[in-house]
């Protein structure tokens, strides 16, 4: 297989995630990584919001959910999340990432007073929100389309769409998984709306629950599909599922660390037209994140202020420094770059 030179083929991709020497599998996607984008680490500062863990849904997957008078639900207004910002302003915030439950008190005019108070803290803050299966739920509720949404929230500050709720990409799992979560096509479809619009947007894989090797094979050709028609993903992002604190959980947890390594490096194989492949260090371990690195990633993720649905889902939680991540990047010969989701790679000297 002449695998750096041409793009590879589903089975190509089964192959090299079943049955190819994992040495070989992680040399080639390095050696992919390496002319693709080069030496440069990307990390941002990100602060987290959920604006509220309330939903109306109850996905088997989910750890972070609660039902009203759960003791572990809560609502934060407009006003308590803005007074959250400016006390962590100073830890050099780039971008605030806000993802939250399905709630209809959490409404485009709650939204549009968050953003206004956001960017009225910092006009560069950079706004990354909401998931497709969020903007799907605000044009049911308002009754309008998912572009109107979106000309809407863009109007108020929004910069760009993180990449949760993907799940995985093949109807037969995400029945299982996240029975009430829009469809495969439907979730493709709104972040293409979204590129149209000119957003650009993360995109995840969960990964290491009830799926096969097809099921990875299958999300990762729909989304080289859907890049190579709008080219406005930034950034695939592999998340291993946690076990802790949801119903599918206390059955599952096959994956071994080399099985999660071969995964990225053969994410960066196959996902020939994106550029970034993110590992979040929260996920799976600071160690296990700088491992990862050398299995096809150029993304450590953010020091993450207020994370909590992956620490809800069993995260590591240490205290994390930019001064932290950047030695962990430079320690394996790497150029750690600080940035956010708004951030122009182009500028970067590499070779795409
Ligand atoms: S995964 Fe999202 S939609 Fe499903 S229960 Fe959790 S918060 Fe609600």
């Amino acid at each position: 297989m002449t695998l750096l030179k041409e793009r590879l083929t589903a089975e190509d991709g089964l192959y090299l995630l079943t049955k190819e020497d994992l040495h070989v599998v992680q040399e080639l996607a390095n050696q992919k990584r390496k002319a693709r984008v080069g030496d440069i680490v990307y990390y941002a500062s990100t602060m987290h919001i959920n604006p509220t863990n309330l939903c109306e849904l109850n996905c088997p997957l989910c750890s972070f959910y609660a039902k009203p008078g759960w003791k572990k639900a809560w609502f934060l207004t407009p006003e308590e999340i803005e007074a959250k910002i400016r006390e962590n302003l100073h830890k050099g915030l780039t971008e605030i990432h806000v993802v939250g439950g399905l709630w209809r008190d959490c409404d485009l005019d709650y939204y549009k007073e968050l953003f206004t108070r956001i960017k009225s803290i910092d006009q560069n803050l950079h706004i990354k929100a909401l998931t497709p299966v969020e903007y799907d739920f605000l044009a049911k509720l308002h009754d309008i389309s998912v572009e109107e949404v979106f000309d809407r929230m863009m109007s108020w500050g929004l910069g760009s769409l993180p990449g949760g709720g993907a799940e995985i990409l093949t109807e037969e799992i995400r029945k299982k998984i996240a029975p009430g979560k829009i469809t495969s096509d439907r979730y493709l479809e709104i972040h293409k709306i979204a590129h149209r619009k000119g957003l650009r947007s993360n995109i995840t894989m969960l990964f290491g629950h009830i799926e096969e090797p097809e099921d990875i094979i299958t999300h990762l050709m729909k989304v080289r599909e859907v890049q190579d028609e709008t080219g406005g993903f930034q950034t695939f992002i592999p998340l291993k599922f946690h076990v802790e604190n949801n119903t599918l959980g206390k059955r599952q947890d096959r994956l071994k660390p080399k099985d999660v390594r071969r995964i990225y490096a053969v994410s960066r194989l196959m996902l020939d037209n994106v550029r970034n492949i993110k590992v979040l260090w929260n996920y799976v371990g600071l160690d296990e994140a700088k491992e990862i690195l050398e299995w096809g990633a150029n993304d450590i993720a953010a020091t993450t202020l207020d994370e909590k649905i992956i620490k809800m889902a069993g995260g590591t939680t240490l205290q994390m420094t930019d001064e932290l991540l950047e030695n962990t990047i430079s320690s394996i010969g790497r150029i750690p770059k600080k940035i956010h989701s708004g951030y122009d790679y182009c500028k970067d000297d590499c070779l795409s």
